[in-house]
């Protein structure tokens, strides 16, 4: 063998074993039987990791897949769910309209223009261009967080009842980080996740269980953009559908914030 095939074949041999050493780094995996709570921990660490950019994408992928495919199989084998609606869709909650005194005249656009949900990748924080989101503004010239009309914060309420998966409090100017002071429900009925970013207060924990229309907490301008002076006050809400495979597909929340008891 040539020396020159000789170095192309000791390279290609530790080309492929870097790979198959990435591919076997899939963190550890929930045990069986875990706690919502502990589900709720593995995704604050992967929130993190993936925040970080210290978990590659299909790493990340392996990892939410699995703690989503966890909680749904806890609350579907589960007798003692905590509420009334059933699980399968027959019956369910109303959704609440996610800002306190506001209505679907504050959806940003004029028709919900605002969702783009093309180009998505909650695994790939260098992922830009998307906003698969509905922004809702308030009343808030002076950018106080607090409304023009009623002289009060604006509670940001549950749309579903669900599990509060994470949330992030610590959120202070100057920080990059775009979601700002944020909250992740997963709700067991539709068995999705809402999102909701920029709150200034946060009034859950990882672990509550809430109620479609309780209080998250109250609209702010947490966020490395909706800090800025350009952005007028608002809450950005998205809702990612799993699939079968527990992997996300956001979903335009614009018909369901139309028809949300108000
Ligand atoms: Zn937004």
């Amino acid at each position: 063998m040539p020396p020159v095939s000789r170095l192309t074949s000791v390279l290609l041999v530790l080309l492929l074993g870097c790979v198959s050493v990435a591919s076997s780094q899939i963190p550890a995996l929930l045990a069986p039987g875990a706690t919502p709570y502990a589900h709720c921990q593995r995704f604050n660490t992967l929130y993190v990791e993936i925040r970080e950019q210290t978990i590659a994408p299909d790493s990340a992928r392996a990892v939410f897949s699995q703690v989503m495919q966890g909680l749904r199989n806890y609350y579907r084998s589960n007798a003692n769910f905590p509420d009334t609606t059933t699980i399968g869709g027959r019956i369910r909650t109303a959704m609440a309209f996610p800002l306190r005194g506001y209505a679907a005249g504050a959806i940003g656009g004029t028709h919900g223009e605002g969702y783009r949900g093309n180009g998505f990748d909650l695994f790939d924080y260098k992922v830009r261009g998307s906003h698969p989101a509905q922004d809702i503004f308030i009343r808030d010239q002076n950018q106080d967080c607090i409304d023009d009309r009623t002289g009060a914060p604006v509670d940001v309420l549950a749309m579903g009842e669900g599990l509060v998966l994470a949330v992030e409090t610590g959120w202070t100017p100057g920080q990059e980080y775009r979601g700002g002071n944020w909250i992740w429900v997963y709700d067991p009925v539709r068995d999705g996740l809402f999102y909701y970013a920029h709150n200034k207060v946060v009034n859950v924990a990882m672990g509550d269980w809430v109620q479609a229309g309780q209080k998250l907490g109250e609209v702010g301008r947490s966020g490395l953009n909706a800090y800025k002076a350009r952005s007028p006050t608002h809450l950005h809400l998205m809702y990612l559908q799993l699939q079968p495979d527990g992997l996300p597909q956001p979903k335009n929340t614009y018909g369901w914030l139309l028809t949300a008891k108000k």
